[in-house]
């Protein structure tokens, strides 16, 4: 047995029940296979045992108390994975589906996103079980100030600075970092995607959906196409969904279809924008509605039926494993031509071998949703040196930051000859600098 299966048969067994970090450490270590053959020291070394062992997990309890003056209790994550090359970075999700499987699995893949950046930030994930869906914001506020009475003792400016992912916006940011400063008197900046009266980055909201668009664009640019008159599928809803579905549209794409975890609307004339937002960030409505207010949508119960619509370019931007072999098969038999992840591991293994039999231009995650960390970043930058950026220079910088990432992935893949292979060609050049700073800590 080589290396890596051994590895990856020992993670199984040494963490049975965690389906999604399998899942992520079978795609990433197999992705660093040809790295790995080249590097014979790695082995005795124990790198990949210790690459995939996280530094510190925290686990927590946090109670709180709901409007009907009921006692609730939901549980806290911080999983500290790795802190080679920078202070532990990565969101937070409050989901009802968070569990510790997918907070290591989100924080392993985090771990290379944030070296594929170039930026000195290490990787970190955490969240709750808490579903702010429904609950008043007095409800969200009192449970966000719960979960940071806990996780403040472990953050800091220079060790963890947590952001936002599912279910954590503006709002959650907004009560985490209240609570935060109001416990440590400290106005630093220890949480990104901060608002922008007390600290935030201009382009933070829109980062991660507008770099993924940017990717896709310089992916096809480099074939001699772009996305102007491309048809484009978009699933999700949320931020990254938003904000990707704008840039493509002001690069001259149609978007026809988003969906929310109820359902999708299609829109032949391609979605109205205004509407959406208003729906999503203003009402927190579900997307149903949209097809009450625009003449011509239709709205179809369920998620799955959004990849059977013809596009150019697909764009999974809601959760885990949204894109299985059958979607991907559909996908395929309709045309697509690129998929770009927005989301962190939309697309399942056999799914991306469809794609990859296919022919289908595959941006992992990892690489395609990188802009916004890379933003967060700049945030830090910009808190630490007391600066502040316009909207033009941060876009500018998170542009030139996807196209670097897509270069360089891109000639990893070439490098180890795997070329057009982009989830090889990310995982080895995020690898690459995590595991040289980690051979030069010694055995740490
Ligand atoms: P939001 O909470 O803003 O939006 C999530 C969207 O996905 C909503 O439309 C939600 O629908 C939908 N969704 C969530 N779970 C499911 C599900 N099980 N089935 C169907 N739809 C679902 O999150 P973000 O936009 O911030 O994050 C989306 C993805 O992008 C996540 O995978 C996240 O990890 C990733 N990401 C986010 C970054 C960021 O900067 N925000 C950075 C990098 C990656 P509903 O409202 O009905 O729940």
């Amino acid at each position: 047995m080589d290396y890596v299966e051994r590895v990856l048969k020992e993670l199984k067994e040494k963490n049975p029940n965690e389906p999604e970090f399998h899942q992520a450490a079978t795609e990433i270590l197999n992705g660093l296979k040809p790295i790995v053959a080249r590097h014979p020291e790695y082995e005795k070394l124990a790198l990949l045992e210790r690459f995939v062992e996280p530094e510190r997990v925290v686990i927590f309890r946090v109670p709180w108390v709901d409007d009907a003056g009921m006692v609730r209790v939901n549980k806290g994550y911080r999983v500290q994975f790795n802190s080679a090359i920078g202070p532990y970075k990565g969101g937070l999700r409050f989901h009802p589906s968070v569990n510790l499987s997918i907070i290591k699995f989100l924080g392993l893949e985090q771990i290379l996103k944030n070296s594929l950046t170039g930026l000195p930030i290490g990787g970190g994930k955490g969240g709750s079980d808490f579903d702010p869906k429904g609950k008043s914001d007095m409800e969200v506020m009192r449970f966000c100030q719960s979960f940071m009475t806990e996780l403040c003792r472990h953050i800091g400016q220079d060790t963890d600075v947590p952001a936002g992912d599912i279910g954590v916006g503006g709002r959650e940011i907004g009560y985490l970092f209240g609570q935060y400063k109001r416990i440590r008197d400290e106005h630093v900046g220890v949480l990104t995607g901060r608002g922008l009266s007390y600290g935030g980055s201009l382009a933070r909201t829109e980062a991660t959906g507008y770099g993924l668009v940017y990717m896709v664009e310089e992916a096809l640019k480099c074939r001699g196409e772009s996305l102007e008159g491309k048809t484009v599928v978009i699933s999700g809803s949320g931020n990254v969904a938003i904000y990707a579905c704008e840039k493509a549209q002001l690069l001259g794409a149609k978007v026809v279809a988003m969906y929310d975890s109820n359902g999708y609307v299609y829109d032949k004339n391609g979605i109205d924008l205004s509407v959406m937002k208003q729906l999503k960030e203003v009402e927190r409505a579900r997307i149903k509605e949209y097809a009450n207010r625009v003449m011509g949508a239709e709205y179809h119960e369920g998620c799955k039926g959004i990849w059977n619509i013809p596009c150019d370019v697909a764009l999974p931007c809601a959760t885990q494993n949204e894109i299985d072999a059958e979607s991907a098969s559909a996908l395929v038999k309709n045309g697509v031509k690129i998929v770009g992840e927005g989301a962190n591991m939309p697309t399942t293994l056999e799914g991306i071998a469809v794609f990859r039999k296919a022919g289908v231009i595959f941006l992992p995650a990892k690489a395609a949703n990188a802009g916004g960390v890379a933003t967060s970043a700049l945030e830090m930058a910009q808190s630490s040196s007391r600066m502040f950026w316009s909207f033009e220079e941060v876009d500018a910088k998170l542009k030139g930051i996807m196209v670097n990432i897509y270069r360089n992935m891109d000639e990893a893949a070439r490098e180890y000859g795997v070329a057009g292979d982009y989830v090889a060609g990310a995982n080895i050049a995020g690898f690459k600098k995590v595991a040289d700073a980690m051979l030069a800590h010694g055995v740490v």
